[in-house]
């Protein structure tokens, strides 16, 4: 991805029916969020150099799930790659955001910055995800030197991108792909 000259990104952490009413982790208000979010982010656009999401997109992520989750670092299955839940929350889809950031395919990931870029709809093997990490690392450093988030809850799990972000905001490079 390329962030343009005003060096500004803006990153919608985890909107995802999973994480809203109906969902497996339902955060109560993540609906009414994420329309406030296609809002923001409709009146708010051109203001960005680049605008991306992040979602969980577990595959098998080992003990991150748990049929006795304790809910600290256990959960219930949730985010499921290739199933309903896991795509964007519709409010979010509509916007066309053109950068998705998908992580926790085979290990827990709570951080966007944990993930890798992945535009599409399938389900990547062990392999896929490590040969889009690979690249990662040879991305250029950081054009992003401001970031801007959104997001539905105060768990855990989503709050982790803001708070990695203030130690590396570098990750969401311009990264040419290779
Ligand atoms: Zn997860």
């Amino acid at each position: 991805m390329h962030v343009g000259t005003n060096n500004t990104a803006l990153i919608i952490v985890d909107v995802q029916p999973t994480f809203t009413e109906g969902g497996e982790l339902a955060v109560e208000g993540g609906n009414a969020v994420a329309e406030r979010i296609h809002g923001f982010t409709e009146r708010n656009r051109s203001r960005y150099a680049l605008i991306a999401t992040t979602q969980d997109w577990h595959v098998e992520p080992g003990e991150h799930w748990s049929d006795h989750p304790d809910f600290v670092d256990t959960w219930p299955v949730h985010g499921a790659a290739g199933t309903p839940n896991a795509r964007l929350h519709p409010a979010v889809e509509s916007l066309g955001v053109p950068h998705h950031i998908k992580k926790g395919q085979y290990s827990a990931a709570y951080s966007g910055f944990e993930g890798v870029e992945d535009n599409g709809e399938a389900i990547p093997t062990r392999d896929d995800v490590a040969e889009a990490a690979a690249r990662l690392t040879r991305c250029s450093p950081a054009q992003a030197s401001r970031a801007s988030t959104l997001w539905v809850s105060r768990c855990r799990t989503v709050c982790a991108t803001p708070r990695s972000m203030r130690r590396r905001a570098a990750m969401m490079c311009a990264c040419t792909p290779t």
